[in-house]
């Protein structure tokens, strides 16, 4: 089969592999619509997680099962399936101990595209299919299905990584596909104010309409002079970072209220530390929380994520800016990535029959 490839850190490529092998409890698909994510940028050209000779990228897929092992029980060829991004050993301790995106080591639950093939390519394996697969409800729209790999829920992720509460003031800076994922999340767990910090104009659009209150534009001015003035000086209960570099910490922890969480979901791609300004953080002591995660999968959350976009309560159609057909087409999608134009938002790739 062929696959769309890391040859090695700043290097992709298409590459020819064996259809990978179906285990007793595991599933094969082909993938029906596919994304490329920020994460397979960080990976292939920041090398963000080490070398990788001919590793098959991307991680975001709907998919169609065309194989079961002799173990599985819900699924069977020729299902819709959603997929999330992380798939982890549901049989593992860090799954018992309620970290599962964790097991068998620190993200070690992120599989595809970092220590396996990933979903580029005409054919891929998923383990534990019937913990980490989840039955694509009837007439979901194939964008949404394809935003719930990751950007649904990563971007609620970071929502729940910050505990936001009913009337809390939360900022969400980065308001790429997956900040907008967590603007749209902060509203639905009843934030009163949600400053949304980005610069690109249909993701401040995107975010009004998912229930942002502010735009906050990082370019025009520091984001910590301009949520302090609109706070009166006293900043905000939550943050979500989904976006920035290592220095985002510190402007988030200055804006920060004592007490307040902040819930990271960037991936922090380069530099050795991430700075915690002494100060700002109370001294040690200022109750000032800091939380980052990796998403969780797992078919429960799935289903449910896929309820609330049933339900219309979450629209992840929306972050789609940019449509393509063909397998072939993973690699200009993942440029557009990369280069990030202003118009874009999230790529989409429907593979044909
Ligand atoms: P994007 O690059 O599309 O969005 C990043 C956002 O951050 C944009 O709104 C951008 O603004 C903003 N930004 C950039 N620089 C700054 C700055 N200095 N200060 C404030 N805001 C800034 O990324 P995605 O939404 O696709 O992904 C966000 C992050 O989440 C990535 O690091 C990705 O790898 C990570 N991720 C993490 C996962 C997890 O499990 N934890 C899973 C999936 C992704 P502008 O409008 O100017 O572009
Ligand atoms: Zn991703």
């Amino acid at each position: 089969m062929k696959g769309f490839a890391m040859k090695k850190i700043g290097e992709t490529g298409w590459v020819e592999k064996e259809r990978p092998a179906c285990g007793p409890c595991d599933a094969i698909c082909k993938p029906i619509a596919l994304a490329p994510c920020t994460s397979d940028v960080h990976t292939v050209w920041a090398g963000a997680i080490g070398e990788r000779c001919d590793m098959v990228l991307g991680h975001e897929a709907v998919g169609e099962v065309v194989e079961v092992g002799s173990e599985v029980k819900d699924f069977k060829p020729g299902d819709k399936v959603l997929i999330a991004a992380i798939t982890p050993d549901w049989n593992s301790l860090e799954a018992q101990g309620g970290y599962a995106m964790h097991s068998g080591g620190m993200l070690s639950g992120w599989k595809f595209s970092n220590f396996k093939d990933g979903v580029f390519a005409e054919y891929f394996h998923v383990n534990d299919a019937d913990g980490n697969l989840a039955h694509m409800p009837e007439g979901m729209d194939i964008a949404a299905a394809c935003m719930l790999a990751d950007m649904v829920p990563t971007g609620l992720h970071g929502v729940e990584l910050a505990d936001i509460q009913f009337g809390d003031t939360v900022a969400v800076i980065g308001i790429g596909p997956v900040g907008l994922m967590a603007v749209a999340g902060a509203a639905i767990r009843g934030a009163s104010t949600i400053y949304a910090v980005g610069s690109r104009k249909n993701c401040a659009d995107l975010a009004l309409e998912f229930g942002a209150t502010e735009i906050i534009n990082y370019r025009e001015g520091d984001i910590v002079e301009q949520i302090m003035a609109k706070t009166n000086g006293k900043g905000v209960d939550k943050i979500v970072i989904a976006g920035g570099d290592n220095d985002t910490f510190a402007q988030a922890l200055h804006m920060l209220k004592p007490g307040g969480i902040i819930g990271n979901v960037n991936y922090l791609g380069e530099g050795d530390y991430v700075k915690v300004p002494r100060l700002d953080w109370g001294c040690g002591m200022g109750h000032k929380q800091i939380r980052g995660g990796l998403m969780p999968g797992g078919r429960l959350r799935m289903e449910k994520l896929a309820d609330l976009v049933m339900s219309g309560r979450i629209h992840p159609e929306k972050l789609i800016t940019h449509r393509f057909t063909g397998l072939e087409n993973v690699e200009p999608a993942l440029m557009l990535m990369k280069d990030k134009p202003r118009d874009l938002i999230k790529p989409l790739i429907i593979l044909e029959d």
